[in-house]
C-alpha cells in the first residue's frame, strides 16, 4: 500500500467470500466426499452411492435415498449459512453431521456442481459453476439427491497444484468412506472408481441389520476384514457422563502404521490428538513403539460436554474433561486387554 494512496475498504462478494472460505472445508477431493456423504447421512438414506475419477479431480457424483430437497428450496440450500439442520439457538447441542451450512456453497465456488433431487413428487436440478447459479429446472429422478461435482478447483488453480497423485487422492477418499461406514453400518455404502471410462468398486458394506452391537460387528467385517473381527475384543466402559463401546484388537494384531484407529465422538469420525495419544498409552506397555493398535472407539456423552465446532472441517473435538475421556480409553482398554489374558507389566507388576 502506497503511503498517499488511502486504502479502501470493501466488502467482498459472495463469490469470494465462498473461495475463500471453500479454502477450509474443501482441502482435496476427499473432504468435498465427506461433506457430501454427511449430508447423504444427515438427510437419513438408507443407501450411498459414491463414484469418483481421477483421485475425484474430474468427478465426484454422490446419489443418496434420502430426504430429498424440494425444487423451490435449492437455492437456499446452495446459499452461505444456510441450513435445515440448527437454529441456531444452541450451538451446543449438535446432533447432525453438518450445521454450518457452508458445504454446497463452497463446493459451488471451487467446481462445477449440479444438484439433482426430488423430496415430494417432482424433481428439481440447478447447476453452479464458478459461484454463480443457474436456474431451478424440473428434472425427472427418483426420490433422493445426486450431486455431480465436476472439475474440483478448476477456479482455483494453486490448490490444483497442492493435490498429490491420483492414487493418494483416491485412497484417501477411500479412508473416508470406511471411516463414515464405521460410523454408520446400517447405511449401505458403495464406491467405484469410474476413471477412463470403466467402473470399478473400490469398497462395498451393506447396510447391517440387527441390534447395534451386532450391526457393528458386521460392519467391522466388512471394513477391517474377518482377521480383525477374530482378534477383536469388545469394549463396554464408563465414567463420569463418557460412554465407551467399540472393538480393539489384541495386541498381538498390530499395524506398521496408524491406519486402523477408528474414533467416533457421539456417532462423527473425528481425528484427536488426545484420543490417539489415549489409545496409545493403553497399549504402550504391550506393544513396540513401531507398531500401532487397531482399534474402533464409540465415545458418546452429552452433547454439552464437547464442542465439535472448532474447525469447518469438524474433525477435531474439544472435550469439557479431556483428562476423563483420557482416563476412561487408557483404563477401558487395559481392563479389556487384561480379561483376555494380555496383561500389561504394570498390572503384573515387572
Ligand atoms: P449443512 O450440512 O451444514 O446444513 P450444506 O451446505 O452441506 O450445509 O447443506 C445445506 C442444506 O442443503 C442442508 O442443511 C440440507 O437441508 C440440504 N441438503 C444438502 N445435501 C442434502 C442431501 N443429500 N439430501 C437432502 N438435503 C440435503
Ligand atoms: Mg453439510
Amino acid at each position: 500500500i502506497r503511503q498517499d494512496a488511502r486504502p479502501v475498504i470493501r466488502q467482498l462478494d459472495e463469490s469470494a467470500i465462498n473461495r475463500i472460505a471453500a479454502g477450509e472445508v474443501v482441502e482435496r477431493p476427499a473432504s468435498a466426499v465427506k461433506e457430501l456423504v454427511e449430508n447423504s447421512i444427515d438427510a437419513g438414506a438408507t443407501r450411498i452411492d459414491v463414484t469418483i475419477a481421477d483421485g475425484g479431480k474430474t468427478l465426484i457424483r454422490v446419489v443418496d435415498d434420502g430426504c430429498g430437497i424440494a425444487g423451490p428450496d435449492l437455492p437456499l440450500a446452495l446459499s452461505r449459512h444456510a441450513t435445515s439442520k440448527i437454529d441456531g439457538s444452541d450451538l451446543l447441542n449438535i446432533h447432525s453431521f453438518g450445521f454450518r451450512g457452508e458445504a454446497l456453497p463452497s463446493l459451488g465456488a471451487v467446481g462445477r456442481l449440479t444438484i439433482t433431487s426430488r423430496a415430494g413428487d417432482e424433481g428439481a436440478s440447478v447447476h453452479v459453476a464458478g459461484g454463480r447459479m443457474g436456474d431451478v429446472r424440473p428434472a425427472a429422478c427418483a426420490r433422493g439427491t445426486q450431486v455431480d461435482l465436476a472439475d474440483l478447483f478448476y477456479a482455483t488453480p494453486a490448490r490444483l497444484k497442492f493435490l498429490r497423485t491420483d492414487r493418494a487422492e483416491t485412497q484417501a477418499v477411500v479412508d473416508v468412506i470406511r471411516r463414515l461406514a464405521m460410523a454408520e453400518p446400517f447405511v449401505t455404502f458403495i464406491l467405484r472408481d469410474a476413471t477412463g471410462g470403466d467402473t470399478r468398486t473400490l469398497f462395498r458394506a451393506d447396510g447391517e441389520t440387527g441390534d447395534m452391537f451386532d450391526a457393528l460387528g458386521g460392519r467391522l467385517r466388512a471394513v477391517l476384514g474377518r482377521d480383525f473381527a477374530e482378534n477383536a475384543l469388545p469394549l463396554d466402559a464408563e465414567r463420569d457422563g463418557f460412554h465407551m463401546t467399540g472393538f480393539t484388537a489384541l495386541p498381538t494384531y498390530s499395524k506398521g502404521a496408524a491406519v486402523a484407529q477408528y474414533l467416533n465422538v457421539n456417532g462423527r469420525p473425528v481425528r484427536d490428538k488426545m484420543l490417539l495419544g489415549a489409545l496409545r498409552a493403553a497399549y504402550m506397555d504391550v506393544m513396540s513403539r513401531d507398531r500401532h493398535p487397531v482399534a474402533c472407539l464409540f465415545i458418546d456423552c452429552d452433547p454439552t460436554l464437547v464442542d465439535v465446532n472448532v474447525h469447518p472441517a469438524k474433525s477435531e473435538v474439544r472435550f469439557r474433561d479431556p483428562a476423563c475421556v483420557r482416563g476412561l480409553i487408557v483404563s477401558g482398554i487395559r481392563h479389556a486387554l487384561a480379561e483376555a489374558g494380555h496383561r500389561s507389566s504394570s498390572t503384573v507388576g515387572h
